[in-house]
């Protein structure tokens, strides 16, 4: 499936224009379900990093006055464009990443949450105001944009990470500079075409494609003022230790290993669903994918059996293929690093449930990037299958005896994104929220995703810098305050409105005392 017809490499989009780059190095984009390659990405040098930065800076200079309204009517505008469009969004998506459409559809539209939380922005900016701190003193505070943004995202969300990012970033009054993943970047290309349309000026956002190059190119700019980031652990860590180091204010979120506590008088068809559809929906490549399920006392002995089931009932096929429930993996690279942990696993000891390796659909291309999905059993927690995140249709099973074991058990995970229990006691459920060292929790809920009016971001390892995205933090984020006292003496008030005047020069006693309200 080829679902771009742009131009070949896809170049950036600066000033509000495409920007061709065919000089430069190139990166290839994938079809996923046949193994070709699609298109080629171009990979920025630094001149087009400081060109794309430049252009920004200029634009930032006069999008931080604009009025809430006009931020507001455009980011509206924009939610109109990507609702109507949503379906070429999906295409795009799914054509370079390999999910199926109905999984695309869905991450469009949990990115639109965001754009019409922005559409907020004239509520979300208000600060507060008192009045009379001291006699004639009033204080209050503003919140401004900090210039230039740059966001770094992964290609597991093409669409959805980075509208977590730009729609607050820009109604914020910052101009915002994106670097999508090289492997999937072309659904980034319309969405700069959709804000064009919608009526952001140009070089409001900017589309920089590359790869490591541009990102240390954008982490040292000095005209950067913050750097977004979702990716791996090891990435984060280096994108938050460098951002950081330049004096730029940086939330970098990491990987993950997200548990799923099974308690044993929890639903167990509900959790067998539940367990299936987080394990192995889009893959296993979400970054709130369930890859451990816990099982608590006994309960494994029936809930691997009805897991099991499920999963002979899914369809594995390319993500445009209708009846799809599950398409191919990024590229062969991951698929052969998918593998070589179920290889691990194995070897460890991890009892082979269902095994994905070698599989191919069918009808479908051999040389598709295929994993099937693969269950593993009594997996303990020093397999590497356990420790590492796989980010593929692997779901491991660890047996614990009690609800403590579980909570030690996901405690104990560098880790802490997002995590779910499934049980019908509503006192263990409490006492799992409250006790387990998590980001985002379910309670027979499997892939809790906060909306766009909350944050989402993990603990520990899986988030670097302390504030999550979108919601009330990606606003705070995104803005600096500025709090203003101030006094206006009656001397200013003209002799025609008071009546008298005092004159300035006229005398009165100096005070170097620290200011109180007293
Ligand atoms: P990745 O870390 O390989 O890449 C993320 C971004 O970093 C890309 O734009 C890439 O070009 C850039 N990058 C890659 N290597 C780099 C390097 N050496 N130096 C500088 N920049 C570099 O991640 P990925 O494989 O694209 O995405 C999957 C990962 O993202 C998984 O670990 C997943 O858990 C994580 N993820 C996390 C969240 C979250 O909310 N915590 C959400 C989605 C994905």
């Amino acid at each position: 499936m080829s679902a771009h017809n742009g131009p070949d490499p896809l170049g950036h989009w600066i000033d509000g224009k495409a920007v061709d780059d065919v000089t430069g190095r190139t990166g290839e984009v994938f079809d996923p379900a046949t193994g070709r390659v699609a298109r080629k990405v171009a990979l920025a040098d630094q001149a087009m990093v400081d060109r794309a930065v430049a252009s920004a800076s200029e634009a930032a200079a006069s999008w931080r006055s604009s009025t809430l309204s006009q931020r507001s009517k455009v980011l509206f505008n924009f939610r109109e464009l990507v609702a109507a469009h949503l379906d070429d969004l999906a295409g795009l998506v799914s054509a370079e990443h390999g999910k199926v459409l109905d999984d695309a559809r869905g991450e469009v539209q949990r990115g639109l949450e965001v754009v019409e939380f922005a559409c907020g922005i004239p509520q979300l900016l208000k600060g507060g105001f008192s009045e009379d701190v001291s006699t004639g003193v009033d204080v209050y505070d503003v919140r401004q944009p900090l210039g230039v943004v740059a966001g770094i995202t992964p290609f597991n969300f093409p669409a959805m990470v980075p509208m977590w990012m730009y729609p607050i970033a820009i109604a914020c009054g910052n101009a915002f500079v994106l670097k999508p993943s090289e492997r999937d970047p072309s659904v980034s290309r319309r969405a700069a075409e959709l804000l064009a349309e919608a009526g952001l000026p140009d070089g409001v956002f900017t589309v920089l494609n590359g790869d490591r190059d541009a990102v240390d190119g954008l982490l040292a700019h000095p005209d950067v003022a913050a750097v977004s980031f979702v990716g791996s652990t090891p990435i984060a860590r280096h994108v938050y230790a460098t951002g950081t180091a330049h004096g730029k204010r940086v939330q970098a979120l990491g990987g993950a290993k997200n548990h799923m506590v099974v308690l044993p008088d929890a639903d167990l068809d509900g959790a067998a669903d539940a367990a299936v559809s987080a394990g192995y929906g889009s893959a296993g490549e979400r970054c709130m994918a369930i890859s451990v399920v816990v099982a608590v006392g006994d309960v494994g002995d029936r809930l691997v059996p009805a897991i099991t089931d499920r999963i002979g009932r899914l369809t594995i096929g390319p993500g445009d293929q209708p009846g799809s429930d599950m398409g191919p993996l990024v590229t062969g690279a991951h698929r052969d690093r998918v593998a070589s942990y179920v290889d691990a696993g194995e070897a460890e000891g991890a009892e082979v449930v269902v095994d994905g390796r070698g599989f191919a659909p069918p009808d479908g291309d051999p040389d598709g990037f295929w994993f099937g999905p693969t269950l593993l059993d009594h997996v303990t927690p020093e397999m590497t299958v356990y420790a590492d995140e796989i980010f593929g249709p692997v779901l491991s099973v660890v047996r614990v005896d009690a609800l403590d074991d579980a909570l030690d058990l996901v405690n104990a995970n560098p880790y802490g994104n997002g995590t779910a229990v499934f049980t019908g006691d509503g006192a263990a459920a409490r006492r799992f929220q409250h006790d387990v060292e998590v980001g985002m929790v379910g309670i027979n809920v499997p892939i809790p995703v906060p909306m766009a009016y909350y944050s989402f971001g993990g603990w520990k390892d899986s988030l670097f810098g302390d504030t999550h995205v979108h919601g009330q933090e990606g606003v705070h984020f995104y803005t600096r305050t500025k709090a203003v006292t101030a006094r206006w003496p009656e001397r200013s008030i003209s002799p025609l409105a008071a009546g008298t005047g005092s004159q300035a020069g006229s005398g009165g006693s100096v005070d170097l005392q620290f200011p109180t309200s007293q």
